[in-house]
């Protein structure tokens, strides 16, 4: 068993989602980072180590230490947020593993909306980056999905130093590294500066993950923990709007809803409006921080959480509804003007078209009604003239419009509800900002 600090709850939250390629070494990493914090004890890492031996998955058997927590979970439920968590001296850190699978990419957006930090983990094996990065491998996807769904900084982690294939060579690091660092840069709008970090490790050995390795004297950073102890808070102050997006919801005594808390804090008792329906008034009967599942009656910005509600029964929510203060509701709607940029489609798209928006931890259908200019991507000038389509790689204002009400806000007043990504026949086609929201009838 894992026990928590009593001073746990008083740390900074901070959520860590680990993307990249399938097989890249994801698990691997998030499982090591356990145990080099005493999350899963020699015994626990024996026995899977014996599991892993009997099902011929020996070097699998790190990555097992994320089920730990899906043992306990509540009855089998599938608790998506917080998978695993781990503590240092001065942070919790709530790990969020996503799939790296193509038709997992879906529910990687639920779970990187949750996230401050992407680490983006690349395999240095012979071979492997080239198929995770330039093969159509979900590397770029997934780099792309983290900035959209508003990933401050991701670490860039070129894992599998320790292979034959590499063995800690600094030229094969830096080839890698050159390779991610313009389209991070130019495709995915991270600033090199200020949001990119990249470092070497080996997910499997531990090394480079908490303590600097001898292997590798070239790289004279930290090492991954320590460097991210040393990132700046991220999170909202305490008296801005509550702002709880729901991700998950299910039945069990009650209505019970899981979600990361964006902004403003919640306490035992508290009365809140379940949006987009201002008329769902609900009161919070019990609090309790996720994954770790500790009862609380307070809670602040960036942590997850799972809520008892009173007022609403469990069909009568969706994920993607908002939980917030009465005092001050959130925006719901249909209509919305967003500007978008087409990343991947065969086809021009025309008014009339339609795809999947992803918006927090919404998913709606949508249509684009109208194109409303076209935007040059470089001087940010609009079209005089409507377009009739729009096509890859070009920037468009449209308006959209969704099959049912959602809740959303501009990106400038609220950037975690304002920002999307549109889907269609499983592919990732356009990013977007929402600029304005249409009143009905408009
Ligand atoms: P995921 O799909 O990204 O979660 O990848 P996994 O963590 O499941 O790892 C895929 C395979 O790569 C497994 O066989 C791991 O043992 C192996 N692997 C992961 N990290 C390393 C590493 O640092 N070095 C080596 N040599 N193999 C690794």
């Amino acid at each position: 068993m894992v026990t928590t600090p009593p001073d746990a709850a008083r740390k900074e939250h901070v959520s860590v989602v680990f993307i990249g390629h399938v097989d890249a070494g994801k698990s691997t990493i998030a499982g090591h980072i356990m145990y080099l914090t005493g999350m899963v004890d020699d015994r626990t890492l024996e026995k899977y180590k014996e599991k892993a031996k009997e099902k011929n998955r020996e070097s699998w058997y790190l990555s097992w230490a994320l089920d730990i927590n899906e043992e306990e979970r509540d009855k089998g439920k599938t608790v998506e947020v917080g998978r695993a968590y781990f503590e240092t001296e001065k942070k919790h850190y709530n790990i969020l593993d996503a799939p790296g699978h193509k038709s997992y990419v879906p529910n990687m957006i639920g779970e990187a909306s949750q996230a401050d930090v992407a680490v983006l983990v690349i395999s240095a094996r012979k071979g492997e980056f080239e198929t995770g990065f330039e093969k159509g491998g979900q590397t770029q996807e997934h780099a792309i999905l983290a900035k959209t769904v508003g990933v401050k900084h991701i670490i860039v982690l070129i894992n599998k130093m320790d292979d034959p294939t590499v063995d800690w060579c600094h030229e094969r690091y830096e080839e890698c590294k050159e390779k991610l660092l313009p389209f991070l840069k130019r495709k995915v709008g991270f600033n090199p500066k200020k949001d990119i970090h990249f470092m070497p490790c080996s997910g499997l050995t531990g090394a480079n993950l908490k303590e600097p390795t001898k292997q590798c004297t070239w790289y004279t950073g930290l090492p991954l923990i320590p460097y991210l102890d040393t990132l700046a808070n991220f999170n909202a102050s305490n008296d801005g709007p509550v702002r709880l997006p729901i991700l998950d919801k299910y039945n069990d005594r009650g209505t019970i809803v899981l979600g990361k808390l964006e902004s403003g804090s919640i306490c035992k008792g508290q009365q809140l409006i379940m949006m987009p329906n201002s008329k769902h008034v609900v009161e919070v009967l019990d609090l309790y921080h996720m994954p770790q599942d500790e009862e609380t009656v307070h809670a602040t910005p960036g942590e997850n959480l799972r809520l008892r509600l009173k007022g609403i029964e469990e069909g009568e929510i969706l994920p993607g509804f908002i939980l917030c203060n009465a005092e001050n509701l959130c925006h719901a709607g249909c209509t919305f003007d967003a500007r978008i940029e087409i990343l991947e489609h065969k086809s021009i798209i025309c008014p009339g078209y339609n795809a999947v928006l992803y918006i927090h931890t919404c998913v709606e259908d949508v249509q684009i009604t109208n194109l409303i200019c076209l935007v040059d991507k470089k001087s940010s000038e609009k079209s005089k003239t409507r377009p009739r389509f729009v096509k890859q790689d070009q920037e468009c204002i449209v308006r959209l419009r969704t099959a049912r009400v959602i809740c959303l806000e501009t990106f400038r007043d609220f950037p975690q509800m304002g920002r999307f990504t549109l889907r269609d026949e499983g592919k990732t086609i356009a990013r977007g900002i929402v600029l304005k929201l249409v009143p009905e009838r408009d």
